[in-house]
């Protein structure tokens, strides 16, 4: 990735302000205000993006606009002139895309580390997006946080907040997400105000992560909203930071929330991070969504995938140890522990907050009571870990195979009996009968089932477009084959 030779940071040393390029030449139409921005945005559907001219795409949009497909660009009215078949197919194809893994395998991190590094400059107060960016990001950070526990049960996560040109960490690096829930309700600590510094947050995060241990991913999320940033003017500029990063191995994403920033963009490309910048709400949420799984490292080496199979196949066959030869990955051991669960009985003082509670956990090792898993324990150390826990986090070794479509003409072989319901929530597939009103415009092309069943390669069960959904999305094992 070549670094940018044109970029000059401001030479004024009265200034320590640096404003960073676009990646585009903006016209004076484009200039940060985020209510033209949004008008901008809403008119460019409707051909009036003639006046904005210079320095965009052909059709007046910015080239990162241009990744996000607007909903009411694929609109197309059915034969009777309603949208209702319209938005259906519009909400499958969403579902579809999401349900739809990547089945090369992938080898992923189960142990991941992240930092939420969350802008709360003065620009947080723009009511762009609705109520206003502030509000908005905090209740997507409140859902985001207890998701991405859900599905890394094994990481941890802290937050720092950028404003006033500092950084500061609100939330320490920990693997608890109801701490992280209570200082995000209490919103008199996070009252935007200033600028942000993304170098000292950057900077702050690494320290943060530094005395890791190289078998874990190491993360930085940064939602970034100010269209600048002012650093500290001394003899590190922010593109020694990204080398040092790189170094570090700290993979950054950064979610911009008013344009594409050259800075944001190297950044996220040399750390092995993602760039977007949200248009909407709902993108916003897409983008931060998009970063809970585990990111995957490299194509998994064919001893890992030798592992797999036998793992697969109960341990009878496949999988010659090595692989084709290949010494397996160098790998790390970690100590775990099992904890005992302890009855709702009576009331006992725990090793973590020293508080007398019910219920909780034994250490394995040192016999203290902890209050919840997993955790390190409080007096020897040792990670503390619950057997489900320990066996969500690798779902990704073994995905549930993506569901196959099931075509029209198949569906109305008589020579198929058809399951008259879906086998994951009983409830009844569309009648073959009115399916062509049903689905409108809905097109396999997508993979969106035409007859509303998407049928899994194993079992031969059917599934309907919601259950294919929370199958492969959270519950990561197949209903029909796991019987
Ligand atoms: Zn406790
Ligand atoms: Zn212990
Ligand atoms: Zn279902
Ligand atoms: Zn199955």
């Amino acid at each position: 990735m070549p670094t940018d030779s044109n970029y000059t940071p401001a030479l004024s040393p009265a200034s320590d302000d640096v404003d960073l390029d676009y990646a585009e030449d903006q016209d004076e139409d484009d200039r940060p205000g985020p209510s033209r921005r949004r008008a901008g945005a809403k008119g460019g559907g409707k051909g009036q993006n003639g006046a904005a001219g210079g320095g965009k795409g052909e059709d007046g949009r910015q080239a990162w606009e241009g990744m996000y497909k607007r909903s009411w660009d694929v609109v197309q009215e059915d034969e009777g002139g309603g949208l209702q078949a319209a938005v259906d197919s519009l909400i499958a194809r969403g579902r579809r895309k999401r349900a739809l893994m990547s089945e090369a395998p992938l080898r992923r991190s189960i142990i991941r580390h992240m930092f939420i590094i969350l802008d709360l400059s003065d620009s947080m107060r723009d009511k762009d997006f609705r109520p206003n960016r502030f509000e908005l990001t905090l209740q997507y950070l409140r859902s985001y946080v207890v998701e991405w526990f859900d599905q890394n049960p094994l990481g941890q996560v802290g937050i720092i907040l950028m404003r006033d040109r500092l950084s500061e960490v609100l939330v320490p690096m920990g693997g608890n997400p109801q701490e992280i829930l209570a200082t995000l309700a209490d919103k008199r600590k996070l009252e935007p105000s200033g600028e942000p510094s993304l170098q000292n947050g950057l900077v702050m995060a690494r320290g943060g992560m530094s005395h890791l241990p190289s078998t874990s991913s190491l993360e930085a999320l940064v939602i970034f909203s100010s269209i600048s940033t002012s650093d500290p003017d001394g003899p590190t500029s922010i593109h020694q930071v990204l080398t040092d990063l790189v170094q570090a191995r700290l993979r950054t994403t950064i979610i911009s929330l008013s344009g594409e920033i050259k800075i944001c963009r190297q950044i996220c490309e040399r750390t092995g991070g993602r760039f977007g910048v949200a248009i909407d709400e709902e993108h916003l949420r897409e983008l931060l969504w998009e970063t809970i799984p585990p990111p995957a490292q490299t194509l998994a080496p064919s001893a890992t995938m030798g592992v797999r199979n036998a793992l697969a196949a109960g341990g009878r066959a496949g999988g010659r140890p090595g692989g084709a030869g290949r010494p397996p990955p160098a790998g790390d051991l970690m100590v775990m522990g099992f904890p005992v669960r302890l009855p709702q009985g009576g009331e006992t003082l725990c090793a973590c907050h020293g508080l007398l509670k019910k219920g909780g956990y034994l250490c394995p090792r040192c016999g203290s009571k902890l209050c919840d898993v997993p955790t390190d324990c409080e007096v020897c150390g040792l990670m503390v870990v619950s057997s489900p826990h320990l066996a969500r986090s690798f779902w990704f070794l073994f995905p549930v195979a993506n569901y196959a479509t099931l075509p029209l003409e198949i569906a109305s072989d008589p020579s198929h009996e058809l399951a008259p319901t879906c086998f994951g929530c009983d409830r009844d597939f569309p009648d073959l009968s009115d399916i062509g009103i049903n689905l409108g415009v809905a097109s396999q092309a997508e993979g969106v089932s035409p007859t509303g069943r998407y049928r899994c390669v194993k079992c031969a069960n059917d599934f309907c477009g919601d259950c294919d959904l929370y199958i492969h999305d959270t519950l990561h094992t197949c209903p029909g084959c796991s019987q």
